[in-house]
């Protein structure tokens, strides 16, 4: 169960304070227009998540809809490789294939309650248009997914998921065409659309209360990997939790019941891209600066006079300018270490865990999987890795590279 507690001026690393900020990061930087939205949403968001009739809803779908808990795998072949203890929490193994569907459950069943008829979405890979395309149809809710015409042609899979489960996918036709352009997008439908549309971000970014409330719905990702760990090793605390992170949202569910155990050391692997200084990356600790990028204060990739440079991942979950403002902190004070792995590092990893432990990942999880060897682990180590997702969507990729080995 989502504990409460009340946000106060202070801040935690669990908990924004009242203006939405996570130390020097956080906030809501909205146009006018979009205040009463947002305003709404904040003032209600906790009152309803930690309603006793919503959390009976959202742990039924989360468990007989989703398919949770997911398990947390002890990888032998893995851990003797690394020469260390690897447990994979199996975000995977998630209907839809990822993580993405705890967050979706969560902000369409609070949607209902906020009384919302319409939702929108932005989408880049087509993953979390997907999961909000699924639970819209569950629900019975009408759905509308903006998406990048680049992202489109990319992804074709996705495109035909959603619109088979009855969302209506806009191209998103400015800019490079790409995710950054279909959040725009979906941002002007939400200003036009005030009273009967609520807007579900797929991450733990947006203006305030949106990176709080992502977080809290995909904490129950560190709440079951500490039971499942106290009941296989007989203490709740691993010496590791390692994630990947596009705009945070899997590291900071995998992150959160750790935060405050000092012991645990978090570690989030940005996308390198073609490497760091290449000029097509994605690591945004490494280049970023603090800015404004849609609706927080955060780090942000940018050029010296502010403008938002193009990211590149071989991974399109990973290939966002920005990260969450709770990773910015958890960056600025430390409290997390950032690492980052390349295209082709990555690519290996997804090989060598389908060679080594018969699971193919994603290839925005990979990235974590690579940062394993840039690790000095001992062999009594205890390392949570968390699986994010499946790759089936990533197989043109995987067999592409296939014919070039
Ligand atoms: C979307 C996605 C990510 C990146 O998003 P986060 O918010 O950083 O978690 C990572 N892994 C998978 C499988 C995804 O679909």
């Amino acid at each position: 169960m989502l504990n409460i507690s009340i946000p106060n001026n202070k801040g935690s690393y669990k908990q924004p304070n009242i203006f939405g900020y996570y130390g020097n990061f956080g906030g809501a930087y909205i146009p006018e227009m979009l205040h009463r939205n947002v305003e709404e949403l904040r003032n209600n968001y906790l009152k309803i998540m930690y309603d006793e009739a919503f959390q009976k809803e959202f742990q039924y779908l989360l468990h007989d809809y989703a398919g949770r808990p997911t398990p947390l795998f002890y990888a032998e072949r893995l851990s003797n490789q690394f020469n260390t203890k690897i447990y994979l929490k199996r975000e995977d193994l998630n209907h839809t294939g990822a993580h993405k569907i705890n967050n979706a459950i969560g902000q369409v069943l609070l949607a209902q309650r906020l009384g919302k008829k319409r939702i929108i979405a932005e989408t880049g890979a087509g993953q979390h248009g997907v999961a909000t395309a699924t639970v819209c149809a569950l629900k019975g809710i009408e759905c509308i997914v903006y998406m990048g015409v680049k992202d489109m042609e990319r992804q074709q899979p996705n495109v035909a998921r959603m619109k088979m489960l009855g969302a209506a996918v806009i191209p998103a036709t400015s800019g490079s065409q790409t995710l950054k352009d279909a959040t725009n997008e979906a941002i002007r439908d939400w200003i036009n659309n005030p009273n009967d549309t609520h807007y579900v971000i797929g991450s733990v970014v947006g203006p305030h209360p949106y990176p709080d409330m992502v977080t809290r719905f995909q904490s129950i990702i560190s709440e079951e990997i500490k039971i499942q760990l106290k009941e296989k090793i007989g203490t709740e605390l691993p010496n590791y939790v390692m994630a990947c992170v596009g705009g945070g949202s899997n590291a900071a569910g995998a992150f959160y019941h750790f935060l405050d155990d000092l012991s645990v050391q978090l570690i989030a692997v940005e996308a390198a891209g073609c490497g760091i200084n290449s000029g097509m990356s994605a690591a945004t600790t490494q280049l970023g600066k603090p800015g404004v990028l849609h609706g927080s204060k955060s780090l942000v990739m940018q050029t010296i006079d502010g403008q938002v440079t193009e990211p590149h991942s071989i991974s399109a979950g990973l290939d966002y300018p920005g990260i969450g403002p709770l990773h910015a902190h958890l960056y600025e004070s430390g409290r997390a270490k950032f690492l980052s792995a390349t295209d082709d590092e990555a690519l290996k990893a997804s090989f060598n865990l389908a060679k080594m432990e018969g699971i193919i990942p994603a290839l925005e999880t990979a990235h974590a999987l690579a940062a394993l060897h840039q690790m000095k682990f001992t062999k009594d180590d205890v390392v949570v890795v968390c699986l994010s997702g499946r790759g089936d969507k990533d197989m043109a990729t995987y067999m592409k590279t296939m014919d070039e080995l």
